[in-house]
């Protein structure tokens, strides 16, 4: 029945001068994502897109455009001629669908951009909500709290009608010349502080630390399959596997114990620098929660941030846990967050860690560790591979 998908923006419609470039990037992943329906046509306005769907069933798009930031709202749409008669036909056929869904009550608000249709919208919405109501059998009009509510919009080519809307995956169009480098373990979090770094329209490239023979290739998949499924969202994601346990080793045998988490820490922090450095990223982000755990106290940050200049942006910084978990259940990264594979930071994870390492003594302790030689073996043993964004199936989506 629809043959429209309109999708609407939502912070864009605030830019001012800039809404040109963010409209051309959402434009520009609206179309790659939906690249495979070949007949589908898109055209946009300043204030939202439309997608001619020319026969093609508009689920697996909408599956898709839900993935892509800067869209706010979707709807799928009736497109009626500039005539009230098939306005009316149109919005009848529309609410017969919608109950055949258990659909009770509804009431219709139409908008009216263009004036040389002859109908008032007041009039109109009496006119369709009394056709509508004529012609069929148990609906009612609730104004307040109405079921569904059938927005008719009568624009210069024609009157869409829809009453289905969807939410969006907000934030804002990728800016493919912002770039951010995150930490990726395979843990909960850090796909979720790489999924909202990525929503306020940065591209992101991830950095991992793998220290094999102690964590397998097991996790190492873990960390491919967790990139796969942010790159739906951005798009591919260079992944940067940097072998870690020469340092890690280096660190065991030679520093306290105590300073020994905090000093490998302020390691990967160098060394995730180095390689923003080189690939052109301007900021690190993590998936540090305030509190959460030993390294994570505000001494700690403290400590561990002293060796950088970047900016460590961190979008979890206060969150609870629980609501970490519901992101990343919602982004379909938790259940490949949850198998169990180690990860390097716990391999060598002392007894007790410091909870309030202080600067001075991390510093101290460092003059005995190659800092310089861990740093370049381990930058120049990085291996880079490109997680493409149409290697993913979307099996668990559809
Ligand atoms: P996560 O759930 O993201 O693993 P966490 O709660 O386990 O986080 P930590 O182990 O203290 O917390 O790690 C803090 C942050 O450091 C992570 O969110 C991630 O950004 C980074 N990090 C930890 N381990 C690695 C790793 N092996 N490779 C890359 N970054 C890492
Ligand atoms: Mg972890």
């Amino acid at each position: 029945m629809y043959d429209h998908i309109i999708v609407r923006y939502g912070e864009i419609a605030l830019k001012g001068k800039n809404r040109k470039g963010f409209i051309n990037s959402l434009k520009k992943r609206v179309k790659k994502v939906t690249s495979e329906f070949e007949n589908i046509i898109v055209t946009q306005s300043f204030d939202r897109m439309v997608i001619k769907l020319n026969g093609q069933d508009p689920e697996p798009i909408l599956v898709k455009l839900k993935t892509v930031f800067g869209i706010h709202k979707l709807s799928v749409a009736v497109k009626a001629e500039l005539d009230l008669e098939d306005i009316k036909e149109k919005s009848l056929t529309l609410m017969r669908n919608q109950q055949t869904e258990g659909i009770k009550t509804f009431k219709v608000t139409v908008k009216r951009p263009n004036k040389q249709f002859p109908h008032r919208s007041q009039d109109m919405n009496r006119e369709i909500g009394g056709y509508v109501l004529r012609n069929t059998e148990n609906l009612t009009v609730d104004v307040h709290h109405p079921d569904r509510e059938l927005r008719v919009e009568v624009k210069n080519d024609g009157a869409f009608i829809s009453c289905d809307h969807s939410e969006g995956a907000g934030g804002l169009p990728t800016n493919q010349d912002n770039k951010v480098m995150l930490m990726l373990s395979g843990g909960i979090d850090s796909p979720v502080a790489g999924y909202l770094t990525m929503k306020r329209g940065v591209k992101i490239e991830a950095v991992h630390f793998h220290s094999p023979p102690f964590t397998s290739e097991r996790s190492r998949q873990k960390v491919e399959d967790l990139t796969r499924v942010l790159a739906r969202y951005g798009g591919d994601i260079r992944l940067h596997i940097v072998p870690f346990t020469n340092t890690q080793k280096t660190i065991h045998n030679e520093m306290p114990d105590n300073y020994s988490m905090t000093i490998m820490r302020r390691m990967m922090m160098r060394i995730t620098e180095r390689i923003a450095e080189q690939t052109g990223a301007l900021a690190i982000t993590t998936g540090e929660s305030l509190g959460q755990v030993a390294s994570q106290t505000i001494q700690s940050m403290n400590t561990i941030n002293e060796v950088t200049n970047y900016p460590v942006l961190r979008p979890l910084i206060s969150m609870d846990k629980v609501d970490i978990m519901n992101i990343s259940r919602e982004i379909n990264t938790y259940d490949i967050s949850i198998r169990p594979y180690e990860d390097c930071c716990t391999v060598f994870l002392p007894e007790a860690p410091k909870t309030r390492p202080k600067r001075e003594h991390a510093n101290k302790f460092e003059q005995y560790l190659p800092i310089d030689e861990l740093v370049e073996e381990a930058v120049s043993g990085v291996e880079t591979i490109v997680i493409k964004e149409n290697e993913d199936d979307f099996a668990d989506l559809l």
